[in-house]
Formats: C-alpha cells, sequence, structure tokens
C-alpha cells in the first residue's frame, strides 16, 4: 500500500492546498467566508478558480465539472474543458471565477416535480465552498447546488445547507441562553455506515433482473443461507479483501476516511464506516463512497449491489446515519457533560430530539421512502418502520425520574436533579446494545437506522436537522421569554419528557408484540412509501419547512410528486422484467424441462411396464400445474402494465402500483420459485441463490 498520509486526501482542493496555493489575504476571505456560510466576490472567486485550476492541471485534469445530486439519487456531472483557443490560434488552460461559481446544466432531463414547466426552464449550479473540490478521473469536480432560474431547488443539497443554516441558528440561541458567548455556529455532524453485497460479475451478467432493478425478482432460497452466518461471518476473502484495499486507497484520496472492513450478517454481504464530517461534506463523501464502490468492485471482477434488499429471505442493506450537533468551538452537542449545567444542556438537546421525532415521525419515515427500502422496514429484520427512540437503560430511568418527578438515584448516591446534580455516566457500549431500534441514542450521537443503502443521505439529515431546528426554535422562545431561567428550564425539560414519553421504547424492535404497542400509543406505522408519501403535504409538515426557509410548499410538493413518480416507476420496471424473464426464459426452460423428461419417461416404459417413473410423472404434473399458473398470472400481470397507463394522478398510481402490480409480482414469484426447486438445474435459466451468494470466494 502506498504511503496513507501521502495519498490521503491528496485530490482534494483541502484547506491545505488552498492555504499553501493563495494569497493569504484570499485564503482567509475563503475561509471566513465558508465558516460564515457568505458568497465570495467575483475577483476573490477569480483567484481561487486560477490557484484550482493550476492545481487541478497538476493532478492530471483536462476538464472541469459542476457536480451536484439532481433528485434522482445519483449525482450529475457534465464535463467542460479548460481548454480554450486564443484569437492567434494557441490553446491556453483557462477557468474563470464565472464558471467556479456558476454553472449551467443542461437541466431539461433531470426531475424537477413540475417546478421547471410551471417556472423557468432552465436551472443552474452553485459553487457549494463548503464542501470541497477534488480531482476524479481527470476531472475537476465543484460540489455545487442545483437550482431553477427563480430559486427553487432543484436538488438535494440546497435544502440540506438550508437546514444546516436552520438548525445552527436555533442552537445558538440556546447556547447563548446557557451563557455561551463564543459559539458562532453549530454544525450538524454525520457519519453514514454503508452496507452492500458483492457478487461475482460473471453471475450478475446472467441476471436480467439484478441489471435492470438492481434486486432479484426471482430466487428459491439456497440450501445454506444466513441460518449459518456464523460459519461465513468472519475471515474476509482474498478477494474481497483485495477490493476493500483499493476501494479503502481511492476514497484516501478524495479525502474520505473509510474503513472498509467487516462483513455482515449476510453472505456476501459488507460494509463500510466512514469518520463522521458535517452533514453535507458526510452526504457528499457518501455520494462518492457509493460511486466508487461500484467501480472499483468492477475492475476486481465483481458487481456491487447497493439495493435495499437484493436477495429475499436473506438481510437487506441499510445505511445507518450516526448524527450530531457540533459547535465550531468543538463541543459535541450530545455528549452528556461532567457538570450540573452541561448535564441541563446536554438534556435540554436530548429532548430536542425526542420531540423532534415524536411531532415529525411521518417526514423521518418519508425521508426513508423508496420502493427499495419498503422491502427492509418492518420485514422482520432492520428497523420497523415505526419511528421511536432507543435511549438504554440508564438514560431511561435517568427520562422516567424527570417525567414522574421522583428522584433518581440511579448508580450514584445523590438524588438526580437536573441543572443540580451530575447524570451519570452512560458506558457506550450499554447504550447501543438494541440493534432493532429505528432510531438509537449511542453515547453522544443517535444512530438513525432506516435509511436505506442505495438513498442519499441528505433526505434524512434535512429532515432531522429542520425538526429539531423546530424543537430548538420553541425552546428558545419560552426560556427568553422566562424570568426564571433556571426554573423554566426544568420545567420545559419535565414537560417535553411527558409529552414526548411516547416515543421512547427500548424494547425489541422486531417484535410483533411492538407493533401492537406502538399502535395503543399512537405512533405511526406506515408500511409503504404510498401510505407514507401524502402525510409530506400535509399542512403541519409543510409549515415546518417554510418556518425555517429549508423548502417552500412549492417545493416540499414538487419533491412529493418526484417520491411518488420514483415509487411507480420503479415497480413498473420490475413488473416489466419479471414478464420478459418469465415469458422468454422461464416458461420455455420449465416447457422444454417436462417435455423431456416425458420423453424420457415414455423411453423407461418402453424397456419395461414395470419400471417406476413416479419422479417424472409426479415432477411433470406439478410443473405443469405451475406452468399454467405462472403463464396465467403474467397474463394478469401484463394486463395490469398496461392499465397502469392509463391511471391519472400520482397518488392513484402509486397505490395501484403497490396494490395490483406489486401484489401480482409476488404471486408470480411464488409460483416460480417453487418452479426453480424442482427444474433440473441444467435447465433453469438463471444462477441461483446460492451461486451468487456464495460467487465470491
Ligand atoms: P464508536 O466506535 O465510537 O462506537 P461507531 O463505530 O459506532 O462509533 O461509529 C459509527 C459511525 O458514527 C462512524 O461513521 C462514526 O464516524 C460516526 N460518528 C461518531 N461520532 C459522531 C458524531 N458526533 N456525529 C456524527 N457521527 C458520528
Ligand atoms: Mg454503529
Amino acid at each position: 500500500m502506498s504511503n496513507v498520509s501521502e495519498t490521503f486526501g491528496s485530490m482534494v482542493f483541502s484547506p491545505a492546498v488552498m492555504q499553501a496555493r493563495l494569497p493569504h489575504d484570499v485564503y482567509k476571505k475563503v475561509m471566513h467566508a465558508i465558516k460564515h456560510d457568505e458568497r465570495l466576490t467575483p475577483e476573490i472567486a477569480g483567484v481561487v478558480a486560477n490557484a484550482m485550476k493550476d492545481w487541478a492541471i497538476e493532478k492530471g485534469a483536462t476538464h472541469f465539472t459542476h457536480w451536484f445530486q439532481p433528485m434522482t439519487g445519483v449525482t450529475a456531472e457534465k464535463h467542460d474543458g479548460f481548454i480554450h483557443a486564443t484569437d492567434d490560434g494557441r490553446a491556453i488552460m483557462e477557468f474563470s471565477g464565472k464558471e467556479l461559481i456558476q454553472g449551467e446544466p443542461d437541466a431539461s432531463s433531470f426531475p424537477s416535480g413540475g417546478l421547471r414547466s410551471t417556472f423557468e426552464a432552465r436551472g443552474y449550479t452553485a459553487w457549494d465552498p463548503t464542501s470541497y473540490a477534488f480531482v476524479k478521473d481527470g476531472v475537476l469536480c465543484i460540489p455545487t447546488a442545483f437550482a431553477s432560474y427563480t430559486g427553487e431547488a432543484l436538488d438535494k443539497k440546497t435544502p440540506l445547507l438550508r437546514s444546516m443554516q436552520a438548525l445552527s441558528k436555533q442552537a445558538v440561541r440556546i447556547l447563548r441562553l446557557f451563557g455561551n458567548t463564543e459559539v458562532g455556529n453549530v454544525r450538524a455532524t454525520a457519519g453514514a455506515e454503508q452496507e452492500y453485497f458483492l457478487i461475482d460479475k460473471s453471475v450478475y451478467d446472467k441476471r436480467e433482473d439484478l441489471i435492470y432493478t438492481g434486486r432479484t425478482l426471482f430466487g428459491a432460497r439456497p440450501p445454506k443461507g444466513q441460518e449459518l452466518d456464523d460459519h461465513y461471518f468472519g475471515a474476509i476473502k482474498p478477494r474481497v479483501s483485495a477490493f476493500m484495499k483499493d476501494l479503502n486507497e481511492e476514497l484516501w484520496k478524495l479525502g474520505v476516511v473509510a474503513k472498509t472492513e467487516h462483513n455482515e450478517v449476510a453472505p456476501a454481504q459488507h460494509e463500510l464506516a466512514p469518520v463522521f464530517s458535517t452533514v453535507n461534506i458526510a452526504a457528499d463523501h457518501n455520494q462518492l463512497t457509493m460511486e466508487l464502490m461500484r467501480t472499483v468492485a468492477k475492475r476486481h471482477g465483481m458487481e456491487c449491489l447497493l439495493h435495499e434488499k437484493p436477495f429475499a429471505g436473506v438481510n437487506g442493506s441499510g445505511k445507518h446515519n450516526n448524527w450530531s450537533m457540533s459547535t465550531d468551538t468543538g463541543e459535541n452537542l450530545l455528549e452528556p457533560g461532567d457538570t450540573p449545567g452541561q448535564n441541563a444542556q446536554f438534556l435540554l438537546f436530548l429532548c430536542a430530539v425526542l420531540k423532534a421525532v415524536n411531532d415529525y415521525q411521518d417526514l423521518l419515515r418519508i425521508s426513508v421512502a423508496t420502493a427499495g427500502n419498503d422491502h427492509r422496514l418492518g420485514a422482520n429484520e432492520a428497523p420497523p418502520a415505526i419511528l421511536s427512540v432507543y435511549v438504554g437503560d440508564e438514560l431511561a430511568a435517568v427520562l422516567d425520574a424527570i417525567q414522574h418527578e421522583e428522584q433518581y438515584l440511579g448508580s450514584g448516591k445523590e438524588p438526580f436533579k437536573i441543572g443540580v446534580s451530575v447524570l451519570p455516566r452512560f458506558p457506550k457500549d450499554s447504550t447501543d446494545r438494541n440493534r432493532t431500534s429505528s432510531f438509537a441514542f449511542t453515547g453522544n450521537k443517535f444512530e438513525f437506522r432506516m435509511p436505506g443503502s442505495s438513498q442519499s443521505i441528505s433526505g434524512a439529515n434535512i429532515t432531522l436537522n429542520t425538526a429539531v431546528a423546530e424543537s430548538l426554535r420553541i425552546f428558545a422562545d419560552r426560556l427568553e421569554a422566562a424570568e426564571d431561567m433556571d426554573a423554566e428550564l426544568r420545567q420545559l425539560i419535565h414537560d417535553v419528557v411527558c409529552e414526548n414519553s411516547r416515543i421512547v421504547f427500548n424494547g425489541n424492535g422486531y417484535d410483533d408484540a411492538w407493533v401492537a404497542e406502538a399502535e395503543k400509543r399512537g405512533l405511526l406505522n406506515l408500511r409503504t412509501t404510498p401510505e407514507a408519501l401524502p402525510y409530506y403535504i400535509k399542512d403541519k409538515n409543510i409549515k415546518l419547512f417554510e418556518t425555517h426557509k429549508v423548502l417552500t410548499g412549492t417545493e416540499v410538493h414538487s419533491r412529493y410528486e418526484i417520491m411518488q413518480e420514483n415509487y411507480a416507476k420503479t415497480i413498473k420496471i420490475e413488473a416489466m422484467t419479471m414478464a420478459d424473464m418469465v415469458r422468454k426464459d422461464i416458461l420455455p426452460a420449465v416447457s422444454a424441462y417436462t417435455g423431456d423428461l416425458a420423453g424420457d419417461a415414455a423411453a423407461k416404459k418402453a424397456v419395461s411396464d414395470a419400471v417406476d417413473i413416479s419422479y417424472e410423472t409426479m415432477t411433470i404434473s406439478r410443473l405443469s400445474e405451475l406452468l399454467a399458473l405462472a403463464t396465467k398470472t403474467v397474463g394478469v400481470l401484463d394486463a395490469a402494465i398496461v392499465e397502469s397507463g392509463t391511471i391519472a394522478g400520482v397518488e392513484e398510481l402509486s397505490n395501484y402500483c403497490r396494490d395490483k402490480l406489486f401484489a401480482t409480482m409476488n404471486e408470480l414469484r411464488i409460483y416460480v420459485d417453487e418452479m426453480e426447486t424442482i427444474t433440473s438445474a441444467e435447465y433453469w435459466p438463471y444462477p441461483s441463490y446460492g451461486e451468487m451468494l456464495f460467487s465470491v470466494r
């Protein structure tokens, strides 16, 4: 391995590079602008652009691009050359401040949920100096936000940046009330643990479903699967470790501090954990991570599957979003403090999160709602579709004491009182034991476990930041108006703990009893995307985003439409792929097999009437039944695909896709999977689950 300290961040136009390459006053102005979310003047931008270009050319770049995250979920780039022709026929390398600050991609093909058609056809990208530029594949990539000319956000970064500002503003108000005059801003931080599968390219290439939809639409369970996981957990296979080493190095060059280490529960499943950063950088880095996982896997003759549920009956993949808030003076606001004053502050920020999750369960659920993630949430593995907060036994006892105005004795000798006594220590492992919670406090941060493996983390963090900002706004209003701050603070914490106690749950989230209990508590259980999405446009939710200037009502509506459309599109593509596979490959293969079996049986009978042909007759008879059922069901599916084209209204369409298309697909799969178990492997047209899951050795 090359020297990590030399390669780390070598492809990033980082503060260190800027300091070395920019005139001192320009460097200071850039840093100031980053810290205070201010814009740079065109002159300063010009100087930065020139230094950036020289640096990028040294790194082998010939082109630049405004790198952005449209609503499709992947990143987009359009490359422009640095090269410009001069009047006297020479070529020079140029990159202006204007080109750095603003770009104009041909945006007409990105989803806008009706925004661009109703407003202005064009969109523009704007440089985000808080996420550093980098060189990838000979291209200088400049992280940018993407908006319409009338200012509507067309991407995921714009509202993310707005939500960070909203959170910072309210958190600073609270800190001032605690007498803190130093903090200038508060940044939300995130570390996104990424799960993924690796399979051999040769088996992947034979699976039309993986190629078109990212998941297997058929597949009988392998004889050895997860039940034997302890056999497969542990030592990482050489091919996988070579991939991980390569991936780490690529990521390190781009400044992503990643540790791709352990195997996950399912065979062929792995996880990468980065070191956390501000949510904005974390979101960009996670996009880069997903992109590089795919390209590096190909280099190693493998395919990286990022879908939430590539294999039925095998653990799905999530993306745990670890989240906290940090001051610019380096204080983690969710770190339980050492003094009574710090405890009270910690409890208040903790309460802000409890209230945010309780009040905006629906929005948090929506922030992770996709057709792919619906396979995971509530499917008896990853967290249920119900939001609840796990705080650990010790903290639960503290909250309980606050709620019932009892004295918490815990492990200490003194009864616990807010702002008077010191909180008991929460050892990290005691808070991280519950893996079944959708939202867990893990000692000094929260871990939101519902996001899907293929999703951008922007959506989840936009919601978290904004919902917590709203709690803090309400708290600050109340505390600022109080005559006796200490008394009001105690009362406020008491009230918030009481009002939001239903969201706290420390038991087993996978248990059926929890579903019933959650219903009794009045918690939402939005099982599917079509069920969840209508909550997005409820007045209280639009009001939240408008209050904090994160999204306008129009922007919320456009996002709602895009999510509905994405859901319907995903299901339709799956349905069409399924119908195609059944008609072109599966039915003909099974028919050929039964035909050959019938021939074999006849040949045997010709030898002697006494020959037992029970295998042939039983198999032929069951396969014929299944062939008939599958033929009929694929007909139903085809008709439903056609009918879906006639349905107007995004909500109606996604409901139809779930209730008709998806339901029919599930039925069809049952017949096909049974056929697979009794058809000769030689005839079966696709690699089996066993061949895929154990393809990388
Ligand atoms: P630990 O080893 O401290 O328990 P984990 O390995 O569980 O931490 O951390 C999981 C993820 O949480 C990592 O990506 C890590 O960078 C991230 N993380 C740690 N602290 C914070 C924080 N304050 N804010 C956001 N993410 C964090
Ligand atoms: Mg963790």
